[in-house]
């Protein structure tokens, strides 16, 4: 990934970006446990508290755990695709007895009934780890918008709104990581005289932290914030939360 700094103003992430607390660690945005060795250089990072640290990565351990075994059909460690994924069912028997104990067979289709208490714990702060990191804003309430669950589930109209590349309208934070990714290209548009016009447009893409493993993409359009995120190309996410005074 390219190294982007931060020249937004760092007062407005103080501590820990998941609870406020103080920021004794470093937390990787995403987690490792989502990604492949060679890891992408310049992975991101975001403070973030002991405590949410070690509280979330048990989830984030299920979660690698279970969307492998989703793609794969199976929780047997010889048949799981991620090597590093295989080796976490190996070292965990718990945790591959609870997947496989959430184990559904239907016309002879294997499937796995997330658990969604976790499952959304570990998208939400995903999503707030990238929005700290990406837009400078530390979104800690809870949102106005949250929808996880596998891309195909998306009707295929959503789908497109969901995988476009975005349109700015308005700049956010200045100096923030997004503003300094945003692409200006010129469009020739036909003007209300019908004289052609160019004008510059403002264009916030996909970060692709890894292919086919996982991307995002941030989105600040000053009152309101989106996260999309697709991990795999299986599983999406998408977190909005609008501005209402405060970012707590
Ligand atoms: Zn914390």
């Amino acid at each position: 990934m390219e190294q982007i700094n931060n020249y937004a103003d760092s007062r407005l992430i103080n501590g820990c970006v998941y609870c406020g607390g103080s920021a004794d660690t470093r937390d990787h945005v995403p987690s490792k446990c989502l990604l492949d060795k060679p890891y992408p250089e310049n992975l991101s990072v975001v403070g973030c508290c002991d405590s949410c640290n070690n509280g979330f990565s048990m989830d984030e351990q299920y979660f690698a755990c279970l969307i492998e075994s989703v793609l794969c059909g199976s929780t047997d460690p010889g048949k799981i695709r991620r090597a590093s994924v295989a080796r976490m069912m190996k070292h965990s028997p718990a945790l591959q007895q609870q997947i496989e104990n959430s184990k559904t067979e239907v016309n002879g289709q294997i499937g796995f009934i997330p658990d969604m208490e976790r499952v959304s714990k570990v998208m939400l702060k995903l999503a707030r780890g990238h929005a700290a990191y990406e837009l400078s804003l530390p979104w800690r309430k809870e949102p106005d918008h949250f929808w996880c669950g596998p891309l195909s589930f998306l009707p295929e109209e959503s789908q497109e709104v969901f995988h476009s590349v975005h349109f700015q309208h308005m700049t956010g934070e200045v100096g923030s990581r997004n503003m300094q990714r945003l692409m200006v290209t010129q469009m020739t548009i036909t003007g209300e005289d019908g004289e052609l016009k160019n004008i510059d447009m403002l264009i916030n893409d996909w970060v692709d932290v890894q292919d086919d493993q996982y991307r995002y993409i941030a989105i600040d359009d000053m009152s309101t914030s989106i996260i999309r995120i697709v991990i795999a190309e299986y599983f999406a996410c998408e977190v909005v939360w609008e501005l209402d005074n405060d970012l707590e």
